[in-house]
């Protein structure tokens, strides 16, 4: 098979190779070093800065984002989530079992965040912003500028989900002044699912020791004083962590986090430009290197999912709810080539000439 999904996605053959070999025992100089290693990577790699940490927990994305949430956010902060699509709307969810105060910034689907979106909430006392930088469900990219702007302003705390954006599009921690970032094993880091990962800065740790959540597994105060030598309270996914190191030291090796969005951005760049005299539009108004989001104007999007698994071996991402039949997604992150892409493509008009697309 052939993966385009946003995750997981497909892993470089050293990543693989360690998936295959024994599991070591965790609570050794070894492992720490390791986990140093991947901490200091992280960090470079989201520019966070010297101060700044980095929590390794065992658990998809979803387990970052509640943990990020209630570990540094209190019943007295005021917050704003944007809301264009199911990932915008797990943070509301969050929120309200955990019993915060929140306005949901809501978008259509596929639209971009505009200063007027954001213009009703100018000096209304809020205290923090939440985003997913790239809401993988619908494509759409947020413009980071725009919302660093507005948080300086009113200083807001700002917490971003990059979880399939970081790696493929530019983030950098210091020059948005992004005091949480929240990314996941299985989207561009490329690696099995289990473990996500967040990068906090100064601020942001500040919050945590005055934060009392009320769960003990997501507790990052535990997690931050184990990780000063490397370790994690609990038994980690201690496979993928190796993963993610060997994969972190592959990007560092082929010239940093920039050569890494250069190469993800020119595949989805020739993607986007290939499919041009295809009948399919591209439904997002603001693109992420990571994900083109598709609408076939003479079938269902769903139906091609299931044509391109069952008849020519390719994965692509189907769409979820009201979006079943509408869009279907096509991942630019993983272990991928422009020679894949060729396989796509043919696969797309071969289809198209059966009148499948
Ligand atoms: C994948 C993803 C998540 C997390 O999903 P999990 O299934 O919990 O790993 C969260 N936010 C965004 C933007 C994502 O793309």
């Amino acid at each position: 098979m052939l993966n385009f999904t946003v995750g997981p996605v497909q892993s470089s053959d050293n990543v693989r190779k360690i998936g295959g070999e024994q599991v070591p025992y965790f609570r050794t100089e070894e492992f720490s070093n390791i986990m140093l290693e991947n901490e200091r990577l992280i960090k470079k790699f989201s520019n966070s800065g010297e101060n700044s940490r980095v929590v390794f927990i065992t658990g998809s994305g979803t387990a970052s984002m509640e943990a990020s949430v209630i570990n540094t956010l209190t019943r007295e902060d005021k917050l704003l989530i944007v809301n264009g699509g199911s990932f915008g709307q797990r943070f509301a969810e969050i929120c309200n079992i955990h019993e915060l105060n929140y306005t949901e910034i809501k978008l259509e689907s596929g639209c971009k965040l505009k200063s007027s979106d954001l213009e009703p909430y100018d000096n209304k006392g809020y205290t923090a912003f939440i985003v997913n930088v790239d809401e993988t469900s619908t494509g759409v990219y947020y413009d980071l500028n725009l919302i660093h702007e507005f948080c300086k302003k009113n200083n807001l705390f700002l917490i971003v989900d990059a979880i399939s954006s970081f790696l493929a599009d530019e983030l950098d921690m210091q020059k948005y002044e992004i005091d949480v970032m929240i990314t996941g094993s299985q989207k561009a880091l490329a690696c099995p699912p289990g473990i996500s990962v967040i990068v906090l800065r100064e601020n942001a740790l500040k919050r945590v020791q005055n934060t009392n959540p009320k769960c003990m597994y997501l507790d990052l105060k535990n997690a931050l004083l184990n990780g000063e030598r490397g370790q994690t309270p609990f038994t980690p996914a201690v496979g993928i962590l190796l993963q993610i190191n060997e994969r972190l030291k592959e990007i560092e090796k082929n010239g940093g986090v920039e050569s890494e969005i250069r190469k993800i951005s020119s595949i989805a760049n020739d993607f986007r430009n290939r499919i041009k005299d295809l009948p399919l539009k591209i439904t997002s108004e603001s693109l992420s290197n990571a994900v083109t989001p598709l609408s076939p104007l003479n079938v269902s999007a769903y139906d091609v999912f299931l044509t391109l698994k069952d008849k020519y071996d390719i994965w692509v991402c189907p769409n979820g709810g009201d979006l079943k039949e509408k869009i279907f997604r096509v991942g630019h992150i993983g272990d991928l080539t422009i020679e894949d892409n060729d396989k796509l493509i043919l696969a797309l008009k071969d289809m198209a000439d059966k009148h499948l697309l």
